[in-house]
């Protein structure tokens, strides 16, 4: 295979980065390599098809691929799906896995089923969200979060990225167009800061969104950062942008240096919320500012109002989440009264906010809390169905 004609390639560069994971290959990908291998255009789109819109185990199950290229291709690139290896139920429908990538590294995503919405002329609608993850373990050293015990194992790749959605859309059965959901989120909130593996979480988007493929809609994908300013800028222009999430969590320099301490490394608020203003939003569409409610530390009227004065001039809406009481972490949840003030401080100054009700809380709720279980760090008597 000549290296130099597939770097040319669109979607090539990054199945050569991901170690060459069929998972990692764009449609224009697979039309280019199989077309290098003598094939035609359209066999590599139906491989693409295969893989994200079917889901298929091994090559063989791919019947409408020419017999001898299904061998070639089970030789040359055989498909490993990530695993599920550990699954917890929660008694309100949410299932938290640990998934087994192809080096037997970790990584953590969530099915919350069947949340009911209004929909359109008010009728009752029901949403499915997968929350996965963009990097095993995380360099960003929030200190309100499990996963950045762990550190920074690695960054995954574009397929591994992707193949966590269709490992659980096949799971969970909402298979395109079928199932028993209207409507498939998809957000980047689960272990890793997405945007330092700015290049794999892009390339995953679009294989999302391909309409061979599971054709999500990008405005149905949501990718939070804890801030990383550059990035957001260019995100900003992305043919396929989904939604804009930014991990706040506090309102004054000093507390968000605390909380986050790669804040100020970020250029502090001046940069990242000039880099919100000036993002550029679709008709409609809100910036998303998520911000993790502690109790005695962020939580009082006093930080509601700054909060406003910072946010002012944003299409902005905030997603509150109080603080989920887990191991290892001393923070406090604040009394549901006080979740509520605050909530009622952001709306009586125009900002619409949200509190997001806490899910699975009886299956290790908070992200990283199963990888550190698992790397020893506690045990939990908890058995996995
Ligand atoms: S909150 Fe997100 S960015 Fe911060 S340490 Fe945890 S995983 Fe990383």
């Amino acid at each position: 295979m000549g290296q130099m004609a597939l770097h040319a390639q669109p979607g090539l560069d990054s199945f050569a980065a991901a170690g060459g994971d069929p998972l990692a290959l764009s449609r224009e990908g697979w039309g280019a390599l199989l077309q290098s291998w003598g094939w035609e255009r359209f066999h590599g789109f139906q491989a693409f098809r295969a893989l994200h819109r079917r889901h298929l185990a091994s090559w063989d199950e791919a019947r409408e691929v020419p017999r001898r290229l299904r061998e070639q291709l089970e030789n040359r690139l055989p498909i490993i799906w990530p695993v599920i290896d550990e699954r917890f139920i929660s008694g309100d429908g949410t299932v938290r896995s640990l998934l087994r990538l192809k080096d037997g590294e970790h990584v953590e995503a969530v099915f919350l089923p069947d949340e009911v919405f209004e929909g359109p002329a008010g009728l009752k609608r029901r949403r499915t969200t997968l929350c996965i993850s963009s990097q095993a373990g995380c360099p960003v050293n929030c200190q309100f979060c499990l996963t950045a015990l762990l550190g920074l194992r690695r960054n995954l790749g574009a397929g591994e990225i992707a193949g966590q959605v269709l490992t659980l859309v096949h799971e969970h059965g909402l298979r395109r167009g079928t199932g028993p959901c209207d409507r498939l989120n998809v957000v980047y909130m689960g272990m890793g800061e997405p945007m330092l593996n700015y290049e794999a979480v892009m390339q995953s988007v679009r294989l999302l969104c391909d309409d061979e493929g599971l054709a999500l809609p990008p405005r149905r994908v949501t990718i939070s950062t804890a801030g990383i300013v550059e990035k957001i800028r260019r995100f900003g222009t992305e043919p396929v942008r989904p939604r804009l999430a930014i991990s706040l969590n506090a309102s004054s320099e000093d507390q968000r240096q605390a909380l986050m301490p790669i804040h100020r490394g970020q250029g502090g608020f001046a940069a990242l919320l000039a880099a919100a203003r000036e993002f550029p939003l679709a008709k409609r569409e809100r910036l998303t500012f998520e911000y993790v409610l502690l109790a005695g530390i962020n939580d009082t009227d006093a930080d509601a109002g700054r909060l406003l004065q910072l946010l002012q001039g944003i299409r902005a809406k905030v997603n509150l989440i109080p603080w989920n009481q887990g191991p290892e972490l001393s923070w406090q949840t604040p009394s549901p009264e006080r979740v509520q003030g605050f909530q009622a401080r952001l709306l009586a100054g125009g900002l619409p906010a949200f509190v997001r009700r806490p899910r699975g809380l009886d299956v290790f709720a908070a992200c990283g809390q199963l990888s550190r279980r698992r790397a020893g760090a506690y045990t939990i008597n908890m058995q996995s169905p």
